[in-house]
């Protein structure tokens, strides 16, 4: 299976509604920024990163693909994904430049367009190749429901909406000002009752004395994880505030390295583990962080389940995977979407990693990748 073509692409899809914000940005559009990898044998693989839409930095990320990683993987065979993850990751054009950002989403994007190629060529989807089911369903938590931007009545609407369709689970957004966000998550608790888990997510915004003061006022509504409460690189401060509450820490989503998670995992510093191949340099390098979790025993919740499309075979076939997170913005996009049905993904039947676009969205939502 000779490589004979590696072409980016930039998609821009619509949120829901016409902007959603958390607490650092407020965006309109998603973007995935991928690549199509074609082979002597016909096939076709597909894979992505996601960016907050902005062309100008897409385009540079398209632009790494086509001209530092494209010439290393002509005339290679696509099978080889272990080896070709290593040569791209020792790319010499690339050293210096970066070992996490660009360098990585786009070696993110060609690694999963390489997987999705090795399961078509074995006519299997991806979680049979990564070894089989090792669970009968994977349950599905919305965050959907949950942005800063969603007014208080709203976001209880939102919530009890999201149970009576058969949610288990639930994230809100945190990260504007304590005594709000502790207001919002008391309305949301009482509303969805004692049995629906209730995960919060700051993205990074607040410092340790105010996650200090927010976790004293919100312990006892039985918060299942605190996503990104600090700073995405500061183990210490995150070790700090696991030893200081009950609420168990999460994070993963802006971290870019296998080394980078470790460094967490050493220090005690998280609870819940949240790796992301479209962030990561691809499900090669999310495979290993799963690994190790495993081996600390810490359960696994991959990053927007749907907005990777990989992440749902992942949890399927990975048993430190404990639940995986709805966001549906870029679903419809794909051939074989990821899909919840009554709370839980369900099992993706086609082979492949579900990463192949729909005519109708690439005709509709293209950029220009260069
Ligand atoms: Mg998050």
């Amino acid at each position: 299976m000779k490589i004979m073509s590696v072409e980016p692409f930039i998609l821009h899809v619509p949120v829901t509604g016409s902007q959603i914000a958390d607490s650092t940005h407020t965006i309109s559009h998603w973007g995935v920024v991928g690549v199509k990898i074609g082979t002597d044998n016909g096939l076709e693989g597909y894979g992505f990163t996601g960016t907050h839409s902005h062309l100008p930095s897409d385009q540079l990320i398209t632009r790494c693909i086509e001209t530092c990683h494209a010439p290393l993987l002509m005339g290679e065979d696509a099978h080889d994904v272990n080896r070709l993850w290593l040569k791209l990751a020792r790319n010499p054009a690339l050293q210096w430049v970066g070992r996490a950002g660009i360098t990585t989403l786009s070696h993110a994007a060609i690694d999963v367009a390489l997987w999705d190629l090795k399961a078509k060529a074995a006519g299997m989807p991806l979680w049979k190749l990564l070894g089989g089911q090792v669970r009968d369903k994977v349950r599905a938590y919305n965050t959907d429901i949950g942005w800063l931007s969603i007014a208080d009545d709203k976001l209880v609407e939102g919530a009890k909406r999201a149970v009576a369709d058969g949610f288990t689970g639930i994230k809100i957004k945190v990260g504007s000002t304590v005594e709000r966000d502790l207001r919002r998550l008391e309305a949301v608790r009482k509303a969805i009752g004692p049995d629906v888990t209730l995960a919060i997510d700051g993205n990074g915004k607040w410092d340790l004395p105010t996650c200090l003061r927010f976790c004293r006022g919100a312990e006892p509504f039985d918060v299942y994880w605190f996503e990104e409460p600090l700073w995405y690189d500061d183990v210490k401060g995150h070790a700090e505030l696991a030893r200081a509450t009950r609420i168990p820490t999460a994070l993963g989503e802006q971290l870019y390295t296998q080394d980078a998670f470790s460094e967490f995992f050493h220090q005690n510093a998280i609870h819940w583990v949240q790796p992301d191949v479209t962030r990561m340099a691809g499900l090669t390098e999310v495979l290993r962080v799963c690994e190790t979790a495993h081996s600390y025993r810490l359960p696994v919740a991959p990053h927007a389940g749907d907005m990777s499309q990989v992440h749902v075979h992942l949890s399927y076939a990975h048993p430190a995977v404990q639940v995986l997170e709805y966001i549906p913005w870029i679903k419809d996009c794909f051939t074989d979407p990821a899909q919840v049905v009554d709370g839980y993904f369900k099992l993706p039947q086609e082979p492949g990693a579900g990463t192949t676009p729909t005519k109708a969205a690439w005709d509709k939502f293209q950029k220009p990748a260069r």
